[in-house]
């Protein structure tokens, strides 16, 4: 994977099923691309979702961007958890429960970080084909750090419900 000039490939995850997911999705991606010394280098589809764990709530809208950022791993979290403030997520006791914008940083680069506050490469992200599917539209096929592909790991989740939406547009008109 890339790292040239201290830049490093990172990929974000992203979710929502409250309010206006599509609205809360397009304004997390602008905010990521006003992040400072980050460049937002390729974005999937929007991807519906039906709930995991808790059935009584909204559909999910799901999608996966590719970033180029000088941050640190550390750093990045943090943006990434000020922009889901600003954006208005209420956390609440419920781990699957709704959301106004959920953003989860998947990978960076072909690291693999275990520290209290942030596990990389995320831990459900093998499971749930709304984050491998995104990630294939915008990848192809991938490996991820310990040696498993993008497609096998694909491959065990066939049965989860992904149906592919339109393209996201996050331009400042949106
Ligand atoms: P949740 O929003 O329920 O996914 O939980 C967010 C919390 O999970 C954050 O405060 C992080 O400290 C922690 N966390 C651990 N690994 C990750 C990751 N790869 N991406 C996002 N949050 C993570």
């Amino acid at each position: 994977m890339t790292h040239d000039q201290g830049l490093v490939n990172a990929w974000i995850g992203f979710g929502a099923n409250l309010g206006d997911p599509q609205k809360a999705i397009q304004s997390a991606l602008r905010s990521l691309v006003s992040t400072s010394g980050t460049t937002v280098t390729a974005v999937s589809s929007f991807y519906r979702t039906a709930p995991v764990g808790f059935d009584d709530q909204p559909d999910f809208l799901n999608g996966v961007a590719r970033i180029k950022t000088n941050l640190d791993s550390g750093v990045l979290l943090g943006r990434l958890l000020e922009i889901e403030a600003e954006i208005g997520r209420i956390r609440t006791s419920e781990r699957f429960g709704p959301r106004v914008i959920d953003l989860d940083l998947l990978l960076f680069g072909d690291q693999i970080i275990d520290s209290d506050v942030l596990t990389v490469p995320h831990p459900r992200m093998q499971l749930r084909r709304f984050v491998l599917e995104p990630l294939a539209e915008i990848e192809g096929e991938m490996v991820f750090p310990g040696g498993i592909t993008l497609s096998a790991c694909l491959k065990d989740c066939e049965n989860q419900e992904v149906t592919r939406e339109g393209a996201i547009d996050f331009s400042e008109a949106n």
